[in-house]
C-alpha cells in the first residue's frame, strides 16, 4: 500500500503541567526518566522485531498504567467521591478502527479493554466505545484481569485530593478539578513537575515498519473530579486519533478544551486539508488554538513519513521517543527551560 520505507518510531508521554521548579530534585527527575526509559526501550525491541504500531503503543500504554508515576491505571487520581475512574481510547491508522472505554473502575489495564473493543468491533461491527460496568463485563468476558476499585489508589493520590479539597475549600484552584500534575502541587513537591498543575495521563503513538500509524491513550482523569465526568482522553478525535493517510496524536491536558477543540483531529485536518507539515499543524493546535479557550496541555504526534512533534504549552511534559535500532530519549522540561 505505501512505497515508502520508514524507520519505525515510538513517542509517549506521561502528562503535561506546571514546573514546580523548587520541588524539584534530581532523584525525582531521574525516577521519572527512568520509568520513561524503560517503557521505549521495551517498545524499541518491539518495532525492531517488526510488531505493529498498534501493538506497540498498546504495550507501551500498559506498562505505563502499570507505573504509579502517572495517572492512569495504578496510580490514577481521585474523584470528588474519592473514587477511580478511568478511561482510555486505542485507535489503528490503517482503517480507523478504534476502541474506547470510560468511567471503569475494575479494569487492571484500561487500555488492553480498548483494545479488545477495537478489534471485536473491526470484526462484529460493534460498538467502539463502552461505558462503566458494562465495559467492565465486556473486559472481564475478554478475559482481561479485574482489580478492586481501591486497587488503583495510592497514599500520594490520596494526598492530592485533600489538598485540591482543600485549595477549592479556600477559594483557590479556579475550578472543581485539577489536573494531576497540577494537583500535586497543592501536594509538596511530589515530582518535578508541580502535580496540582500537571496532567498526568499517558499516551503512545508510534509507526511500524510497514507504514502504519497508532495512537493510545490513557488516564485517571483529573483530580476531584465530578463522579461520571469523561474528558478527552478515550474520545476519538479529542484525545486520540490515528490515521495513516496523515498522522497519529495522543494528547494530555485540560480535557474540556481539548475536548471542545477536537484537537488530536485537528492536527489531522490540518495536514490533510491544508497541507501543513507536522510541525506547524501541531504550533498551531498548541499553541494558537488551545491557549484562545485556555486550553492547557500538549500532546504527542507522529506523521506518516516518521517525524516526530513533542509540543506542550505548560512548564513540561513528561516525554520521549526511540526510533528503531537508537537509544531512546527523554525529557520533562521545556527545551533550554532553566
Ligand atoms: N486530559 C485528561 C482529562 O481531561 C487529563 C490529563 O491529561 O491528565 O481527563
Amino acid at each position: 500500500m505505501t512505497t515508502r520505507n520508514p524507520v519505525p518510531i515510538l513517542a509517549i508521554h506521561g502528562g503535561a503541567g506546571t514546573l514546580l521548579r523548587s520541588a524539584m530534585s534530581a532523584e525525582q527527575a531521574a525516577q521519572y526518566e527512568a520509568a520513561l526509559h524503560a517503557v521505549l526501550q521495551s517498545g524499541e525491541a518491539l518495532l525492531a522485531s517488526g510488531a505493529s504500531a498498534l501493538d506497540v503503543v498498546t504495550e507501551a500504554v500498559r506498562q505505563l498504567e502499570e507505573c504509579p508515576l502517572f495517572n492512569a491505571g495504578k496510580g490514577a487520581v481521585y474523584t470528588a467521591d474519592a473514587t477511580h475512574e478511568l478511561d482510555a481510547c486505542v485507535m489503528d491508522g490503517r482503517d480507523l478502527a478504534a476502541g474506547a472505554v470510560a468511567g471503569v473502575s475494575r479494569v487492571r489495564n484500561p487500555v488492553r479493554a480498548a483494545r479488545a473493543l477495537l478489534e471485536t468491533s473491526r470484526r462484529d461491527a460493534g460498538p467502539v466505545m463502552l461505558i462503566g460496568p458494562p465495559a467492565e463485563a465486556f473486559a472481564a468476558a475478554q478475559g482481561l484481569e479485574s482489580v478492586a476499585p481501591d486497587w488503583y489508589g495510592t497514599e500520594a493520590r490520596y494526598q492530592q485530593l485533600l489538598k485540591a479539597r482543600q485549595k477549592l475549600a479556600q477559594g483557590g484552584g479556579g475550578g472543581q478539578a485539577l489536573l494531576d500534575h497540577d494537583g500535586a502541587a497543592l501536594q509538596a513537591a511530589s515530582g518535578p513537575l508541580d502535580d496540582e498543575t500537571k496532567f498526568g495521563t499517558v499516551g503512545a503513538v508510534a509507526l511500524d515498519a510497514q507504514g502504519h500509524l497508532a495512537a493510545a491513550t490513557s488516564t485517571g482523569g483529573m483530580t476531584n473530579k465530578r463522579p461520571g465526568r469523561v474528558g478527552d482522553s478515550p474520545l476519538i478525535g479529542a484525545g486520540c486519533y490515528a490515521n495513516d493517510a496523515t498522522v497519529a496524536v495522543s494528547c494530555t491536558g485540560s480535557g474540556e478544551m481539548f475536548m471542545r477543540a477536537v484537537t488530536a483531529y485537528d492536527v489531522s485536518a490540518l495536514m490533510e486539508y491544508a497541507g501543513l507539515s507536522l510541525a506547524d499543524a501541531t504550533r498551531k493546535v498548541v499553541m494558537d488554538k488551545l491557549p484562545r479557550i485556555d486550553g492547557r496541555g500538549g500532546l504527542i504526534a507522529v506523521s506518516r513519513d516518521g517525524e516526530v512533534s513533542l509540543a506542550f504549552n505548560t512548564e513540561g511534559m513528561y516525554r520521549g521517543s526511540v526510533r528503531a535500532g537508537e537509544a531512546p530519549v527523554v525529557a520533562i522540561y521545556a527545551e533550554g527551560g532553566a
